[in-house]
């Protein structure tokens, strides 16, 4: 496995390689959710590519940016394990040298939800994610499903820019209470961890009541503030939300596939998660 941190050595790595590739961006602080795209990446391509890069652009003046929990050393070995090819793991100034000054300002469907309570958050993703395309030239790549907005935002980009990239999705990998697996669960107390599962409860709890036949959106969003509302250690609901899944925008009448997803805090954690209709 080579770990490269400058794009021309990247690109150099990357001609050396023969038939597909397949590319799992992150952040780092690799858990299985991550591992899972990685081996759908294994299974899938004759090479993979991982790149670890917690990108500044998407981090709100606010946002935990510096005390986004990092190992790099961890990262590796498990990478390592997993069979990966070529690991990207550039500096800040690799990927935003003086004088940086191109931006990808992704449509309506970033403005919604993440993006209403994230301002900037999409137009740093969908950036990053066209500078890693250009150096990696992946033939697919792995994104999860916990991130069900960057899935839509990504997609959008892809198909706009005609990028020549296939984008697979993987299902979010969750703990067994059904808290679903994120580098910042770190940051819960184990109180808040206890009861952080409620999240995906009340989602699953909404799917319920879609699968018995309910397909009013602003009944399964009442149910699942009602479900939330009742556990004090959820301190803000930033958002719940009932969409088409494609643009985001909210459904009076659920027709499919609808994603059905939540952002709630709980002291200085923001948690998101979703399901989705049909
Ligand atoms: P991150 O490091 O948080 O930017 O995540 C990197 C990729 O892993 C993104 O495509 C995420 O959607 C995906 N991912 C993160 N958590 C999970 C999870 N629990 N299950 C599946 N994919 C995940």
């Amino acid at each position: 496995m080579q770990v490269i941190s400058s794009i021309p050595d990247f690109r150099k790595a990357r001609s050396d390689l023969r038939g597909t590739l397949g590319l799992v961006p992150t952040m780092g602080y690799l858990h299985e959710g991550h591992l899972a795209l990685v081996r759908r990446a294994r299974l899938e391509n004759d090479a993979v590519a991982a790149s670890i890069f917690v990108n500044p652009s998407q981090f709100g003046p606010n946002e935990d940016f510096t005390t986004y929990p990092r190992d790099m050393d961890r990262d590796l070995s498990l990478l390592r394990v997993e069979g990966v090819d070529l690991v990207f793991a550039p500096s800040p100034e690799d990927v935003y040298p003086p004088g940086f000054d191109t931006w990808i300002e992704a449509g309506s469907v970033s403005q919604r939800l993440e993006g209403e309570h994230r301002p900037g958050h999409f137009r740093g993703v969908a950036t990053v994610v066209a500078k890693l395309f250009n150096v990696v030239q992946p033939d697919r790549a792995y994104f999860g499903q916990k991130d069900g907005q960057q899935v839509a935002v990504v997609k959008r980009m892809v198909t706009d820019l005609d990028m020549d990239v296939d984008v697979v999705v993987v299902s979010t990998l969750r703990d067994p209470d059904g808290l679903a697996l994120s580098s910042r669960n770190v940051y819960l107390t184990p109180e808040q961890r206890r009861v952080a599962p409620i999240i995906y409860r009340a989602l699953c709890q909404a799917r319920k009541l879609w699968e018995d036949g309910e397909r009013s959106g602003e009944s399964l969003r009442s149910e699942i503030r009602r479900t939330l509302e009742q556990e004090p250690l959820i301190e803000k609901i930033d958002y719940v939300s009932v969409a088409d899944a494609s643009s985001l925008e909210e459904v009076d009448t659920i027709r499919q596939p609808a994603m059905v997803s939540v952002a709630a805090r709980m002291g200085r954690t923001r948690l998101i998660d979703n399901v989705l209709l049909g």
